[in-house]
């Protein structure tokens, strides 16, 4: 059994890392040149590992199962990234960034590791803007911050609705600096399908070349996983189509531990869901509620004619509008965190008083910002008596050219002039904050396995806060794991290139190639969706924003019960000797079926409501606080980390308490 020590420095939490990284070995330039590092995935953690370990003079083979590292999954983020840099003066600090994301996570997540967050949060910026990366402007030329969720300072660097794609660009060209140095082997197309291990240590992997179908052997000295998150547990989901578990899956399958699956973002600002043939769901940033007030009819007469057809947004009069968020979060209005803002979505809706013809829909409306900035515009241009049209087509201006890429895209989705007619969003599974358990250096419970970006668990607690997930991937791969592998490498300097004709790598890869085979074989009937389709409606009605003892149980045995099902009907069309599209994601839903298992029983063990994860059973029922989320510290302030033990239902719980030493716990209130 693998032991659960976090490794967090001793000292005060300012100097930790500082002091950290001045103690831990290093390598020298002449022993990096021979060893080697895998990297799986090359988005935003991963890319940016690869390019830096490169840089630094290791020996680079990064995996992605797309044709390029562009396109990553990490191209679609569109808000955002934080940094405290305090450039708006408002009082920002690396304490208060550290603050507000323990605090927006609420309080589940480990001090240390978001303070070291916090600080390189910073360098980031820097770095990025060194590669290009072209972030917003103010009209004096310097960079530019808005206010993300849970937050009551501006430090999100944007730029335009894009900054994921763009950032994306800045970490790959860092990447094809070193792939034509040599020193980054890329392997696009190839998917990553389990990880060797020799005497304990993570030493290569087994992988597909999904054009060809043929099974690699590939070795290392140690292998990064950075393979992203695994919303798509639920089928619709906000991220990638091809977003998937595998890789976290199947490390903790040979000894990673698994921390936290039940905690999951469920996004406020989605399209709604137009039909069950649907395959995808699309976000709208966060970056909206910037502008855009979010309300429902106060009537449920006129939620009811607007659900029939009957009446429209705009004849609805400003005071039989609820703007429910500003009604319950006077301090936070429409900039409450995301779990706060599904959740309150989710109760006008079950209320009876959503927007659309399913009654799952509320308002974004951007009425009071056209007017708001049409009459700064109006000043600004010196137009006196402006009339309403000229001030609505001023302000209409600025917001286009804030937002401009993303109505545009909401209008191609719904067919209506979100300029016109207030935008309707609901929300949607959208982030995994749970993931591979990792200590302070990024390490697995296996030696010589890193897991970082959205597949590992560290910093977002219970609920992560907008614009911080770009901020983790990208402090993993160029600031943090770039030291600490060293560490661990240093004692490697000797071994020598690590041989694949080993037993090891013989009894992995026959696992890996009994498996496809067996999909190519089976005589099944059903597609690989018609199994993922039923797993995720169970993930949504019984694991998804509010959860309780009897669903959770339910959903358990349920899943279990369509694993059961899917390996004795699942039908995978094709051969395994050339790219096929169905057999990839039989592997990939083979392997959600089992997550979504432990997912169900990690929600089941935590009996507490904290940050995405709401029982209906711990809810304030007095005070200020009445109706709210009640989180339980006295018996829940751990993080789960599951050891795997042949089956989800048999894993072993294992707890990582958290200490709080530098923040007081408290109540979350956005009140
Ligand atoms: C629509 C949307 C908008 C978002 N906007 C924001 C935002 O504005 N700000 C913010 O901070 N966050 C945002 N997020 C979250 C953020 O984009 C992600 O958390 C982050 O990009 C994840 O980066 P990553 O590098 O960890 O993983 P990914 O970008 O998902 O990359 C995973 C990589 O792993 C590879 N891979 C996976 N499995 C295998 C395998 N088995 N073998 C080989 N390769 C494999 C893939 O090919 C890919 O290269 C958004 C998310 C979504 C869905």
């Amino acid at each position: 059994m693998a032991t659960l020590d976090s490794k967090v420095p001793k000292g005060p939490i300012k100097d930790k890392w500082t002091t950290y990284k001045d103690k831990i070995n290093l390598v020298n330039p002449a022993n990096k040149r021979n060893i080697d590092i895998i990297v799986i995935g090359t988005g935003l953690a991963g890319g940016s590992a690869a390019a830096t370990l490169a840089e630094l003079g290791y020996n680079v083979k990064a995996f992605a199962y797309q044709d390029s590292p562009r396109r990553a999954h990490s191209i679609a983020a569109q808000g955002g990234i934080n940094a405290a840099k305090n450039y708006m003066g408002d009082g920002d600090s690396n304490y208060r960034l550290f603050y507000d994301t323990v605090k927006g996570g609420d309080y589940r997540s480990r001090e240390a590791n978001v303070y070291r967050l916090a600080e390189v949060s910073g360098n980031i910026i820097d770095q990025c803007v060194a590669q290009g990366v072209p972030f917003a402007r103010d009209y004096g030329g310097l960079l530019d911050n808005r206010s993300f969720g849970g937050v009551l300072v501006s430090r999100t660097f944007y730029a335009k609705g894009q900054t994921g794609q763009q950032l994306l660009l800045g970490a790959y060209s860092a990447m094809n600096r070193q792939i034509a140095r040599g020193k980054i082997e890329m392997f696009n197309r190839h998917e990553m399908l389990d990880v060797v291990l020799v005497d304990g240590k993570a030493r290569g992997i087994i992988a597909r070349d999904l054009i060809t179908g043929e099974i690699e052997r590939h070795s290392a000295h140690a292998v990064v996983v950075a393979s992203g998150g695994y919303g798509n547990v639920y089928f619709l989901s906000t991220n990638a189509m091809g977003s998937n578990a595998t890789a976290a899956w199947k490390i903790h399958k040979k000894g990673a531990y698994f921390a936290n699956p039940c905690y999951t973002q469920i996004h406020p600002t989605c399209i709604p869901r137009s039909g069950d043939y649907q395959s995808k769901l699309t976000l709208m940033s966060e970056s909206l509620r910037n502008d855009g007030r979010i309300w429902v009819p106060a009537r449920i007469e006129d939620a009811k004619a607007i659900q029939q057809g009957k009446l429209k947004p705009t004849e609805i009069t400003e005071e039989n509008r609820d703007y429910y968020l500003e009604r319950r979060y006077p301090a936070f209005g429409n900039l409450v965190p995301r779990d706060v803002a599904s959740r309150a979505a989710k109760e006008r809706c079950d209320a009876g008083f959503g927007v659309n013809a399913t009654g799952e829909a509320v308002y974004l409306d951007f009425a009071s910002a056209f007017v708001r900035y049409g009459t700064e515009q109006a000043k600004i241009h010196g137009i006196k008596d402006a009339s309403e049209a000229k001030i609505k087509e001023l302000g209409q201006a600025i917001i286009e050219e804030k937002y401009g890429n993303l109505f545009q895209m909401y209008e191609k989705i719904i067919a209506e002039n979100p300029y016109e007619t207030p935008m309707m969003i609901y929300p949607a599974t959208h982030y995994t904050m749970g993931g591979v358990w990792v200590d302070y250096n990024l390490m697995t419970t296996v030696p010589g396995l890193y897991c970082i970006g959205e597949a590992n668990f560290s910093d977002h607690g219970a609920n992560r806060l907008g614009a911080s997930a770009l901020m983790q991937g990208l402090a993993d791969g160029y600031f943090v794991l770039p030291y600490t592998i060293g560490d661990y490498l240093s004692d490697d300097i000797r071994t020598g290139k690590i041989p694949t004709n080993t037993p090891e790598f013989d009894a992995v890869e026959k696992e890996v190639k009994d498996r496809l085979d067996f999909f190519i074989n089976n005589k099944g009937t059903k597609s690989v969706d018609y199994f993922h389709k039923k797993l995720g409606k169970i993930m949504w009605d019984k694991v998804g924003m509010a959860r309780n003892e009897k669903h959770l149980k339910e959903a358990i045995a349920e899943i279990k019960q369509i694993r059961e099902d899917f390996w004795k009907e699942v039908k995978v069309p094709g051969v395994l000797k050339e790219m096929n599209v169905e057999l990839e994601k039989a592997g990939r839903v083979a392997d959600f079926l089992e997550l979504g298992e432990l997912f169900a029983l990690d929600a089941l063990n935590r009996k507490e409501s904290c940050g995405g994860h709401f029982r209906d059973e711990s809810v304030e029922t007095d005070g200020p606080q009445k109706g709210e989320a009640l989180r339980d510290d006295v018996n829940y302030k751990y993080v789960s980390a599951w050891e795997y033990k042949g089956e989800p239902s048999e894993a072993i719980l294992h707890k990582e308490e958290l200490e709080f030493n530098d923040i007081e716990l408290k109540t979350r209130s956005y009140k």
